[in-house]
């Protein structure tokens, strides 16, 4: 399915380039969460991501985390950690979370990214919202059972080989 496909597939966050985001005319940058920038368990950030979201903020990106995992407290340590804004309990793939943080932070939503590791909830939303897509790896392949199995399934229809789990240092 067309529909489904990412604008972009890179390994990770840190491997995001962001020049061509600059050339898109992206002015606005959205991060899943779990798998995406931090992992779902253990909760550790890879220095890759810190660095690359520290590059992206210096060069004059605006970055929130849109998660759809209702645990509040989880993605508001994340965000404070990472010094950017955040929305918890999105309901991605509905657009409604992805639009409302395009508002908050003053841009239209064909200006905005949004970076997320599965087909069904991120790149869904962001095609519902008409951002543009990126698709990630998983950092960790230690998640619930039925998000793998999901993470198959929309890479299968989305025309994605398997991925490998990556491991950035
Ligand atoms: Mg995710």
């Amino acid at each position: 399915m067309k529909f489904l496909a990412p604008d972009i597939v890179v390994p990770s966050v840190g491997d995001l380039d962001v020049t061509w985001l600059d050339a898109r005319g992206i002015k606005l940058i959205l991060l899943d969460r779990d798998n995406t920038i931090a992992t779902p368990k253990e909760h550790v950030i890879p220095p890759s991501v810190r660095t690359w979201i520290a590059r992206a903020r210096r060069r004059g990106f605006s970055l929130a985390i849109v998660s759809n995992n209702t645990h509040t407290q989880i993605i508001a340590d994340t965000a404070e950690e990472l010094g950017i804004s955040y929305i918890s309990g999105a309901w991605k793939p509905l657009p409604f979370g992805v639009k409302r943080a395009c508002k908050v932070a003053g841009v239209l939503p064909h200006e905005t990214a949004l970076v997320g590791d599965q087909i069904f909830t991120d790149c869904l939303a962001a095609k519902l919202a008409g951002t543009v897509s990126v698709k990630v790896s998983p950092l960790s392949s230690n998640e619930a059972p039925w998000s793998t199995a999901l993470r198959r399934f929309g890479e299968t229809c989305a025309g994605i080989r398997r991925e490998t789990h990556q491991r950035p240092s």
